[in-house]
């Protein structure tokens, strides 16, 4: 492997969206060397393009609210599927977190008495997400990356002013190297060049993002292909939940070329309501059983809730995203969907034209730019699409730890957090939370840990297969991915069926071969056909691991519907689906949802805990009580 440039580092981030950069600062914090590697150009990631904002309970616009409504509200979002211990930590952290930002620079909207501003979102019981405007995502990238370079400050010591905490953009990793069960490292291509990269690492934390180009409607970009959830498989570590994807319910249909491109939920949070072909505010017909105490049932009310919300219920359009979507995919489904295939968005008709400028800027833009719609004067047309994937690595509630020594994991690429249903701006709390964990006990094993050595063979191997594509004869990598999409998109999407499930791994097995055998034309240099036909077996494994648990699952909960299984089963509350690659297979287990602990247990009355767990969960708790 002459031609393979070698880096070294205490902590290797693979990934520099939020929770990269969070786990980047900590670990150089503790005093680490540190490489952040991403596939896109530094600054594009995904936590680039949040809207809404972070949630985080600080109780500034509603003094009411604190970290155990924030608790409950999370768990009631995951259908109490969530790894509850996750779900407290991110509750109690989230508002440090956010704080923490404005010391590296940060700059939040403010309420009126100047303290950071807090707005309204789907499932969170009180004003709760920290936003710039609709722009949030880009504040938190900003003040990261400032962070980093702030701590780019090596010049004495090192000659270098980034010698202990480099970032290497446009650089794909392909592979984890690990030897008897712990990391060691990692092997990546430039992007530009082709030229190959094997970096030594006793510590690695895998912060690569979400899955969604494995669909076609989607809100992701083309990065977002489960490279790290696939990296974690094939380096020996766990991925459970893989069933429970979240399609957004508003994301733009139309036109083609845009379809699929996300519509913030704040448009609702800020007063907009959905509306069917026939002008009816439709979401009043799906308030589940579940949520019929905090969701008001007429319109009347659900006005009332904006300027009253302790004497009203919340609007029926603040469901929870699973519910949202679902209803939009019913009123489609029965002949009532607009002209394009979604449904129609209103905020013209309820909002003045300044009020929708100000506070929903981009929105605006978007949809004035690529569908020649003014949101200020017409209705939008939604549909959902699919948005974030629950699912990921398995990891400790406390340090992020994976099961394979050395490797963390953090942000959307983590599983367990939101257990079947994120709720929206969860997950930018959730990667800064999470993200600085991670750093910090990364940074931790990597001080009791020998620097590992690369072998000239494995690095041999890992250049091998990243060259495969070229002296393959199969087919391009563009008309494989579209075939996957087509699968996961008619079989796998928003409803699901168990043949149809069954259909759908037959079909996607028939895909493997092809897949093994993708071809890439031309040369190493700016060859994106190439960097797709690695990705693919990314892809591949992700949707297989989400089939399976899908098939598994038979029942509907969060973000994973089955028509022929409806209704949730407190008996599969208490399960997780695993997943793990046994001899290059992949092969699921069942886990015990962890019990909650009799104090949390308590944040709920048993009324509510009865409607998703067994008698005897619940009765166990009012033994407690008593
Ligand atoms: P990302 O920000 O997705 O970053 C992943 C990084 O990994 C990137 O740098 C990527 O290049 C890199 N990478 C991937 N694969 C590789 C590889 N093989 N090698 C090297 N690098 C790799 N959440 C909220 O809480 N509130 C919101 O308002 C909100 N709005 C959203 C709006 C949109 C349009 C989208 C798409 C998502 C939104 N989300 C929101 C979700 C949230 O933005 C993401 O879940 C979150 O940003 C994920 O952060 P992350 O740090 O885990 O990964």
């Amino acid at each position: 492997a002459a031609d393979v440039e070698h880096l070294a580092c205490d902590v290797l981030v693979i990934g520099a969206g939020g929770a990269g950069l969070r786990a980047a600062v900590e670990a150089r914090l503790a005093g680490k060397s540190v490489i952040v590697i991403s596939k896109s150009l530094f600054g594009k990631a995904h936590t680039v393009m949040a809207e809404g904002g972070a949630a985080a309970a600080m109780g500034n616009v509603n003094a009411n609210d604190n970290w155990q409504v924030h608790f409950r509200d999370t768990m009631r979002g995951g259908k109490f599927l969530n790894n509850y211990r996750m779900a407290e930590i991110h509750a109690q952290e989230a508002p440090d977190r956010i704080w923490e930002l404005e010391t590296y620079g940060a700059l939040f909207d403010r309420t009126a008495d100047g303290r950071i501003s807090q707005r309204n979102f789907g499932g969170h019981e009180y004003p709760r997400l920290a936003h710039v405007g609709d722009r949030t995502g880009l504040e938190l990238i900003r003040t990261l990356q400032q962070k980093l370079v702030s701590l780019q400050q090596d010049d004495e010591e090192a000659g270098e002013p980034a010698a202990k905490l480099q970032v290497i953009d446009e650089t794909t990793i392909t592979e984890l190297f690990v030897e008897q069960g712990a990391v060691k490292g990692a092997f990546g291509y430039r992007r530009g060049t082709g030229a190959f990269m094997a970096i030594s690492a006793p510590a690695i934390v895998l912060a690569t993002g979400g899955i969604g180009r494995s669909f076609k409607v989607t809100s992701n970009s083309w990065e977002y292909t489960g490279d790290g959830h696939a990296l974690a498989l094939r380096a020996g570590a766990s991925l459970i939940n893989m069933e429970f994807i979240q399609f957004h319910p508003t994301g733009m249909v139309w036109p083609p070329s845009v379809r699929g491109i996300l519509v913030t939920e704040s448009v609702r949070g800020d007063g907009g309501v959905l509306k069917n072909a026939e002008g009816k505010r439709f979401m009043f017909d799906y308030i589940p059983e579940v949520f019929k105490a905090q969701y008001a049932d007429n319109p009347e009310e659900a006005d009332r809730w904006y300027t009253d919300p302790d004497a009203n219920r919340r609007p029926p359009e603040l469901l929870p995203r699973d519910e949202v979507a679902r209803a939009i995919n019913s009123e489609v489904k029965a002949g009532r969907g607009s002209e394009h295939g979604g449904v129609y968005l209103d905020i013209a008709s309820r909002r003045s034209a300044e009020y929708i400028t100000e506070r929903l800027p981009s929105m605006y833009h978007q949809f004035k730019e690529l569908a020649d719609v003014d949101i200020t004067a017409e209705p939008m047309e939604v549909g959902p699409t699919c948005h974030y994937i629950m699912g990921g690595v398995e990891v400790d509630a406390e340090t992020a730890a994976s099961k394979v020594t050395g490797l963390y994991a953090a942000g959307e690429v983590s599983g367990g957090m939101h257990g079947s249903n994120r709720l929206g701006g969860n997950s930018l709390s959730d990667l800064l939370v999470f993200g600085k964990r991670a750093g910090e006990f990364a940074a931790e094993h990597a001080a009791v840990t020998e620097p590992p050595k690369l072998g000239d063979d494995e690095i041999a191997a890992a250049q091998a297969d990243a060259l495969r594509p070229f002296a393959n004869d199969g087919e391009n990598p563009y008309a494989l991915q579209a075939a996957m999409q087509e699968v996961n998109g008619r079989l796998v999407g928003i409803i699901r069926r168990a043949g149809e499930l069954e259909e759908a791994l037959t079909e996607l097995a028939a895909l493997k071969p092809r897949i093994d055998n993708v071809t890439a034309a031309g040369g190493r240099a700016y060859n994106p056909g190439w960097h797709l036909a690695l990705d693919l077996r990314n892809m591949y494994l992700c949707s297989v691991a989400t089939a399976m648990a899908a098939l598994e699952r038979d029942e509907s909960r969060g973000g994973h519907t089955r028509e022929d299984a409806p209704g949730m089963d407190p008996q599969w509350r208490r399960v997780n689906l695993v997943a793990s690659l046994d001899g290059g297979e992949l092969a699921l287990a069942r886990q015990d949802v962890p019990s909650m602990t009799p104090e949390l247990l308590g944040l709920f009355e048993t009324s509510e805990l009865s409607k998703y767990m067994t008698p005897e969960e619940y009765r166990s708790t009012e033994a407690e009580d008593a």
